[in-house]
């Protein structure tokens, strides 16, 4: 019989009961160090006194007004996020696909107002992840996720990512834009090369295109900057963000250059939840942390220990680790094929440690922004002990 809980996820049988810091705790008392953070989500850990007092005061007040009335916490939220960064405007809403489908459709508005509705295509990349929504899986372009849901949605054309002779090769009269995570994410922990960021944006400016970037996942810190783009030392022309914004409370937002934002007027596009009092004093709550003095200068250094420390163990288990790469606290390991990143988180998990695997045979470690160094260290021994467990001849002798 089917279970109640629609059986979409392959669940681990785990459930956490409370959490503190990087720690997560199961009813029977198992305690977890957390260097998955519920997707790249918790960017604060569990339990943050600041983050989890400013909810519980703001539910008591009011919780949703809906947009048919001010709402000043999201007014503040977006002034914040405009002074922090390259946009000049604030969309906020519930989640990365809704972010995502409200970023393609600025970029669309954008040409279709300026004469050209005809340049609705975006160019998107191979291996990317952009949602789940029937435009985003569109975007997304993997295949698998696609089948059975019925014709794509036009107007996404992929080509090879990081291979700027097949970006020019298909921009057309009807590409409108550029769409492309800094560190594909749930494709394999894959950073673009920073040059190939700033030939992006110069083709864009080339043609006439936006440059729509998606930082869902590698936004709000996680790179060790406030936004990944910051370190290729660009701008886009808009913006998608969700996943840390919130610090574990559902919010997205799309944060787009005046001449894309302006054409978003009244009525042309909405939401019943989004930016809503209680979702925007959580982002406040959590940018009060991201922001506050040092904040991702610590993120930075202690990104770089787990960078050597992952480094270190590839060196020592070359049976199990073909190769570090990410960046931040986006960091991915990939395994040699003949260790299977679903079996290695398992084992992670056997040792205590939870991770998130990744396309491309990737496991990924994405860690809470607020973790210290001796917990870092305390995940590379448990990285450690569990490529034990994966080394093929150990596992030959257990099959035995
Ligand atoms: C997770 C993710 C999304 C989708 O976000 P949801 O909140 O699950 O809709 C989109 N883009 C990227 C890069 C992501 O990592």
């Amino acid at each position: 019989m089917i279970p109640a809980l629609m059986p979409t996820y392959n669940r681990a049988d785990l459930a956490f009961e409370r959490g503190e810091g990087a720690w997560l705790w199961t009813a029977d008392g198992r305690r977890y160090l957390d260097f998955g953070a519920g997707i790249a989500t918790s960017s604060l850990g569990h339990g943050h006194p600041h983050l989890t007092k400013v909810i519980a005061e703001q539910a008591a007040k009011v919780m949703h007004v809906s947009n048919l009335y001010r709402v000043p916490q999201a007014e503040q939220l977006a002034a914040r996020h405009v002074a922090a960064s390259f946009a000049d405007s604030v969309f906020f809403c519930n989640s990365g696909a809704e972010a995502n489908e409200g970023m393609v459709k600025a970029v669309r508005k954008y040409h279709a107002e300026n004469g050209h509705p005809e340049r609705f295509h975006m160019i998107c990349f191979e291996g990317a992840f952009h949602g789940r929504t029937l435009g985003m899986l569109s975007a997304t372009g993997n295949e698998k996720y696609l089948a059975g849901f019925g014709p794509p949605v036009q107007g996404f054309d992929h080509v090879p990512f990081g291979n700027m002779n097949a970006v020019r090769d298909a921009i057309g009269p009807q590409t409108a834009g550029i769409m492309i995570e800094p560190v594909q994410g749930e494709g394999g922990v894959r950073p673009a090369d920073l040059r190939f960021l700033r030939e992006l944006r110069a083709v864009c400016d080339e043609f006439g295109l936006l440059l729509a970037l998606d930082e869902v996942q590698t936004g709000m810190g996680r790179s060790g900057k406030l936004w990944a783009h910051q370190w290729a030392g660009i701008e886009p022309d808009v913006m998608s963000s969700a996943k840390g914004i919130g610090g574990g409370f559902p919010l997205g937002a799309i944060l787009a250059k005046e001449k894309v934002a302006k054409h978003l007027k009244p009525g042309t596009h909405g939401t019943t939840y989004g930016g809503g009092p209680l979702a925007c004093a959580a982002g406040n709550a959590v940018l009060d942390v991201v922001l506050a003095p040092g904040f991702l200068d610590q993120v930075d250094r202690v990104a770089r220990v787990l960078w050597r420390g992952l480094l270190d163990l590839a060196q020592k288990h070359p049976a199990v680790i073909a190769g570090v790469q990410g960046a931040g606290l986006l960091l991915g390991l990939k395994l040699r094929p003949e260790v299977n990143n679903g079996e290695m988180q398992g084992a992670c998990v056997a040792e205590g440690l939870l991770t998130v695997a990744a396309g491309m045979n990737v496991l990924r470690l994405a860690p809470p922004l607020i973790i210290t160094e001796a917990e870092v260290e305390q995940a590379l021994a448990l990285l450690d002990r569990a490529c034990l467990r994966m080394t093929p001849s150990q596992a030959q002798v257990a099959a035995k």
